[in-house]
């Protein structure tokens, strides 16, 4: 199940009812939960203090237009440790690194982590990069959106057959626990 960190020890939860129901009624029945983490476990609001949310004004959005995106990016809290442009940095302090985790290539993550360590560029050329990274990955997004936003009817069809779905895949399900409980 696709996670942040801070959201395993809720998955937990789930995994202990699991362990539970699955030991008194049917041994591996419900499946346990994994989480499911990316390489960028916990990205930080860009004021750098807490996790991204949007009550506290610190987040991207996935739709906001590029140029609000760059005025965010560029005041965002880097390594508090490079005040001059020639002091080399350490990328795993910097939120700024975590999110080219999640949206640079692997090459361009290893070419930032050097660029940091040995003051090769200034925080500012390391956020364009980003920036422009961070782009390429939301422009499919926004166009995708803008599609979707032109067929409303599409997302009504869409919710009503997953919901149908659910129905029918949960009727099932409890049909069976309340079997294997005793309870039919
Ligand atoms: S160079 Fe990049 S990773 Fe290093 S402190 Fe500046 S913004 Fe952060």
């Amino acid at each position: 199940m696709p996670v942040g960190e801070d959201q395993v020890q809720h998955l937990e939860l789930s995994r202990e009812v699991a362990r539970r129901w699955n030991a008194r009624f049917g041994d591996g029945y419900f499946p346990e939960p994994q989480a499911k983490l990316t390489p960028s476990r916990r990205i930080m609001g860009l004021d750098g203090n807490a996790k991204m949310s949007k009550s506290m004004g610190n987040t991207v959005g996935l739709l906001e237009p590029p140029a609000s995106i760059w005025e965010k990016l560029r005041p965002a809290v880097t390594d508090p440790a490079r005040v001059r442009r020639t002091d080399p940095g350490t990328p795993e302090v910097c939120n700024i690194y975590h999110l080219h985790r999640a949206f640079s290539p692997p090459d361009t993550v290893a070419h930032v982590e050097t660029q940091c360590r040995t003051a090769g560029w200034g925080c500012i050329e390391c956020k364009k990069v980003l920036f422009e990274n961070v782009n390429q990955e939301l422009t499919p997004i926004r166009a995708r959106a803008e599609e979707i936003r032109a067929r409303p009817a599409l997302v009504d069809e869409v919710a009503g057959d997953g919901a149908a779905t659910a129905r029918r895949v949960a009727g099932a399900t409890m049909r069976e626990v309340k079997d294997m409980m005793g309870l039919a």
